[in-house]
């Protein structure tokens, strides 16, 4: 509950004030120093996130965008390829795809855990696609671009289904870069390696934000590239740095894409808390689970399939007449959020591609009927029975009236 007796969507204001010593004693540090972009805080952070994420590497970066462009042109993405993603995600995803000069093709996601449909993908590499001989790549028949990359986006803080995507991405010979700027710990578990793995672990490089509503979050801008391939970390450290290999000396045209030493600094003081946030923000969706179980025919809760273990970046209901729902909620004094309102197809900033309604309907449908709820470390059991109590009540209102 905040100051009004309201229920907040989300609470940035008290950890920071938990941490608030702590997170001060950074700030001295650089200004001691003056070491504010790059050095030992920034190093020390790569090696504690790459350790958190199972990966070999991991390189800071000014943001998840960042993070985004630089894996997809270290993975060797070019201007005039195609990369394939889905619509229910956020527009970064698509941003960082059009900034390397290549262009996306869009496959649905699944109709119950929102991220990509593997099926769907499938699809779309066999029959929407033609194949280059000799160069075993597909081509896609509406860019008319090769196919090099794959980016599923591990959605509300649940991996996307990773053992068929990271199998046709083998046979059909693209890279595949996560998406996890959500999903902060989240894990899958890999039936072709009998084992949980962590996202940022699985492709051959992922993406994450630490804007600062996300499970892990800076107090400003800050993002990350994780991989298993050297050279690949290599070559992003470049990117992010006017690609230097070493001072003044230009390897290739790069970017300023670092991270700054105190934001490294900060998330270094946060990472050591994530997994206990990331346990209480398990709990919370538990406990939703257990308060909508009497409402299942009205309201749908989230689905966690048998090898997803999620870190509930957010708690995201399907029920009809959301808009009014929202509306309800928001009178009650309850914060909320819709993730998102205009799949990325029918943003206006891609009107002149040509999609249209119908494209992607589960997109779509989730566009219409998702509802994310209150879901932050700190989440009152009390303020989750208001909730679900208004949720109800609404269902009630508008049964009776
Ligand atoms: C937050 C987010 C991004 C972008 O991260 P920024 O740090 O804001 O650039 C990309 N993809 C997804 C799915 C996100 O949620």
């Amino acid at each position: 509950m905040n100051a009004n007796g309201g229920i907040p969507f989300l609470d940035l204001v008290t950890p920071h004030r938990e941490l608030e010593a702590e997170l001060v004693s950074v700030f001295r540090a650089a200004l001691d120093t003056a070491g504010f972009v790059g050095g030992p805080m920034v190093e020390g952070f790569e090696r504690e996130f790459a350790a958190f994420c199972d990966a070999a590497h991991c390189v800071g970066v000014a943001s998840g965008t960042d993070a985004l462009r630089f894996a997809l042109i270290a993975a060797g993405v070019k201007p005039g390829d195609t990369v394939v993603t889905v619509p229910n995600t956020f527009i970064a995803t698509t941003e960082a795809i059009s900034q390397v000069g290549a262009r996306f093709d869009f496959v649905d996601v699944d109709e119950h855990t929102y991220t990509m449909d593997p099926e769907k993908l499938r699809f779309y590499l066999e029959a929407e696609c033609t194949r280059d001989v000799g160069m075993n790549r597909p081509r896609s028949r509406r860019t008319g671009g090769p196919v090099t990359a794959v980016v599923p986006v591990h959605l509300y803080g649940q991996t996307a289904d990773m053992d068929p995507i990271l199998d046709l991405a083998s046979r059909y010979n693209l890279s595949v870069i996560e998406d996890a700027c959500q999903a902060h710990g989240a894990e899958y578990f890999s039936m072709k390696e009998h084992r949980w793995r962590k996202a940022g672990s699985m492709g051959q490089a992922a993406a994450f934000s630490f804007y600062p509503g996300k499970n892990l979050g800076a107090c400003g801008e800050a993002g990350a590239v994780t991989t298993n391939d050297e050279a690949l970390a290599r070559e992003v450290r470049m990117l992010r740095d006017h690609g230097q290999s070493r001072k003044y000396h230009h390897a290739v045209e790069g970017y300023n894409g670092r991270l700054d030493a105190i934001q490294a600094g900060i998330l270094r003081i946060k990472l050591q808390h994530l997994t206990h946030w990331n346990e209480q923000r398990s709990w919370s969706a538990k406990r939703y689970d257990e308060l909508f179980a009497p409402m299942a025919g009205s309201v749908t809760i989230p689905y966690q399939p048998a090898w997803s273990k999620p870190v509930y970046h957010l708690y995201v209901i399907h029920t009809a007449n959301r808009d009014e729902l929202q509306k309800y909620l928001t009178e009650a004094g309850i914060g909320t959020g819709i993730h998102y309102p205009i799949p990325v197809h029918l943003q206006a900033a891609y009107a002149e591609l040509g999609w249209k309604r119908g494209d992607f309907p589960v997109s779509e449908d989730a566009a219409d009927q998702l509802l994310s709820l209150p879901m932050f470390p700190g989440l009152r059991a009390e303020d989750q029975r208001r909730v679900v109590e208004a949720v109800a009540e609404f269902a009630s209102v508008r049964s009776t009236g």
